[in-house]
């Protein structure tokens, strides 16, 4: 028996001649956020797009709550509790955002084999305005249900699209940039944010703002062209001379 709530092992992923991951392996703990950390192209995001499902590797094995989820796809994924924000917004921006998160309900009713019903009818369903009013209580949204999404600020509406994911009950979350477009105090937000989240489910965090990965991180693992060259606490990445040379360019 496990307690990791994810383990990946020796992922191998080719583009052509390309090794996008090469070997990578890394796990996730119970309450923790492992940031993902490394230089543009270094194989970040095609790492998240295997965990979650959307791309399949060639070689190696991915294990949620001890179960290998490698054949999967991504909606069996999300149904033992693999949560993912985007890094490119899933919102409807016109839609308020009560009803984002009624279609995120939805999504997880789909998810879990439930009934649809018709469409027409999705926002007078009590059990998913339920679970939408919910989820946005959680992230501190309930106050700007029946604004429009697109009036939203850009960290309000990283919170709305972490209370979508919220509505599949999710036992670990994948992030790929959360915080990129928000403004000093948006990634402020965010930090104090996910620093609370981590409680309810773990994170996988990519994330470009260093600021934000050593105040979160409680382990740090960095990528360089598809290998994973180091993981440690803040401290022992900080003081990690290969990765100084690698990636904090000395
Ligand atoms: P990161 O997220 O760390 O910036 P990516 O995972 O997006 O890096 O990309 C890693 C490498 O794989 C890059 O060189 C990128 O151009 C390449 N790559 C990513 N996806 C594809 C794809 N679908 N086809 C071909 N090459 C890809
Ligand atoms: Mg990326």
């Amino acid at each position: 028996m496990t307690d990791l709530v994810l383990q990946v092992h020796n992922l191998c992923k080719s583009f052509g001649a390309l090794k996008a991951s090469n070997d990578v392996s890394l796990d996730l703990r119970p309450g923790e956020i492992h940031a993902l950390i490394g230089p543009n192209g270094a194989g970040k995001s095609t790492l998240i797009k295997q965990i979650s499902g959307g791309l399949q590797p060639d070689t190696g094995r991915i294990e949620v709550l001890g179960q290998d989820v490698t054949a999967l796809d991504t909606v069996a994924r999300a149904r033992m509790g693999l949560g993912r924000t985007f890094q490119i917004s899933s919102l409807a921006m016109e839609f308020s955002v009560l009803q984002n998160a009624v279609l995120g309900a939805l999504g997880a009713r789909r998810a879990r084999g439930g009934r649809l019903g018709l469409f027409r009818n999705v926002m007078k369903d009590a059990d998913l305005l339920a679970t939408a009013q919910e989820a946005l209580s959680r992230v501190g949204l309930e106050q700007a249900a029946q604004q429009r999404t697109a009036d939203l600020s850009h960290g309000q509406r990283r919170q709305l699209e972490v209370a979508v994911a919220l509505t599949l009950k999710p036992r670990l979350f994948l992030m790929d940039e959360p915080m990129a477009g928000l403004g000093a105090s948006g990634s402020k937000d965010l930090t104090t944010f996910l620093d609370n989240l981590r409680q309810e489910a773990p994170i996988l965090l990519v994330e470009h703002d260093m600021d934000a990965v050593f105040a979160l991180a409680d382990r740090i693992s960095v990528l360089v062209y598809g290998s994973v060259i180091a993981t440690g606490t803040a401290d022992e990445i900080r003081n990690n001379p290969e990765v100084r040379r690698a990636y904090l360019g000395e």
